[in-house]
């Protein structure tokens, strides 16, 4: 398979080269590679290394990105490849993301979406490990798949610099957006080795401006990432920059990787970080992790109405109008797209 050119870097003298895909804008010397391993300048032009090397292809419900006002119930064929810009100590999906051995099954963008259509997907996630780093592949994919009808997302840990943000927003539909620990520079230099949290507000915004469908999710860590005041000023980030119809997710922490010995995060630290977000301003929070739980479900902000049951990432009771609403106070529930109620088989492997 002949290596794929990157996108969206620049040559400089020397044979060297400065990627502009991602926050840390490597600057790569000739024969070397950038932070996330999956980029290598040849000769003083950009490589990516993992183009159509899929390690995982899965088809999912879309509540397991998760996204909720998004196309409830449809399912996505959903894509990763190795490879990732941060180095979270607590990875769920440390396997592929910190992978070193460019592996991978070849799954050309033109196979996915082929794979998409025929498990009955109504769209392409391009999620697992961070799509930033496998963006070429993710953007002709993502172009494919627009000519099919299908929609796209990314789940994101959002440290894409604005020019990656504006070359995919013509194909990219929705994103959820992954904080950790609130926010807290200290907890990202840290645990996830980011020198500067400022590219993710960034890219938030210019999802915004492109019209880009964002959700936002939060890990809360017990006790180095689960500050109240953290949570708050995120919620309050949110609704001034995203507005306060932007669905937010507080994540349960489980422990995994290098950060195992860190118990999973409390019900009632979530529930309270549930009510901070909730009294900042935002109509639409959600508790992920915690199946079964009444915060799973979408209420109504005007009356109070269960409007939408959730089990995990399934529906369990849809109550909402045609058109959106909530059948006890008529309030509009801000919804892309229409609800799939055709329902989903589980998610399976194709590889
Ligand atoms: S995607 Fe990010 S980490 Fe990878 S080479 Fe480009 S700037 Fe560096």
């Amino acid at each position: 398979m002949p290596l794929r050119e990157a996108m969206l870097y620049e040559r400089l003298p020397g044979n060297r080269v400065r990627c502009n895909l991602c926050g840390r804008r490597c600057l790569i010397p000739e024969g070397g590679y950038g932070f996330c391993r999956v980029r290598k300048n040849q000769s003083g032009k950009l490589y990516s290394l993992n183009y159509a090397k899929a390690c995982a292809a899965h088809a999912d419900p879309i509540g397991k990105k998760p996204l909720v006002h998004f196309h409830p119930g449809a399912l996505v064929m959903s894509i990763a490849t190795v490879g990732c810009n941060f180095r979270c100590r607590f990875c769920d999906n440390w396997s592929i993301s910190q992978e070193t051995d460019i592996r991978g099954t070849y799954f050309p963008p033109e196979t996915v979406v082929k794979a998409a259509r025929e498990h009955e997907c109504q769209g392409i996630s391009y999620t697992y490990t961070e799509p930033t780093v496998f963006f070429e592949y993710a953007y002709d994919t993502a172009v494919l798949a627009h000519k099919q009808g299908l929609f796209n997302t990314f789940v994101t840990n959002g440290y894409m610099t604005p020019e990656a943000v504006r070359t995919i927003a013509p194909y990219l539909d929705a994103a959820t957006v992954d904080f950790k620990g609130g926010g807290d520079p200290e907890f990202y230099k840290r645990f996830s080795s980011v020198p500067s949290v400022n590219p993710i507000y960034e890219s938030l915004k210019e999802m915004k401006r492109q019209n880009i469908h964002v959700e936002v999710t939060n890990l809360i860590v017990p006790k180095i990432g689960d500050s109240m005041d953290g949570i708050v000023e995120l919620a309050t980030w949110i609704r001034e920059n995203l507005g306060a119809d932007t669905p937010f997710h507080l994540l349960r922490f489980h422990p995994d990787y290098k950060l195992n010995n860190i118990s999973s995060t409390e019900i009632r630290t979530l529930e309270e970080a549930y009510e901070a977000a909730t009294e900042s301003g935002l109509n639409y929070v959600y508790l992920g992790n915690v199946p079964g739980h009444r915060y799973e479900n979408t209420y109504c902000p005007e009356c109070g109405e269960r409007l939408i049951e959730r089990y995990g990432f399934s529906i369990v009771k849809w109550r909402l109008t045609e058109d959106m609403k909530c059948p006890s106070c008529g309030k509009k529930i801000p919804i892309v797209g229409k609800f799939h109620k055709e329902g989903f088989s589980f998610p399976y492997s194709l590889l």
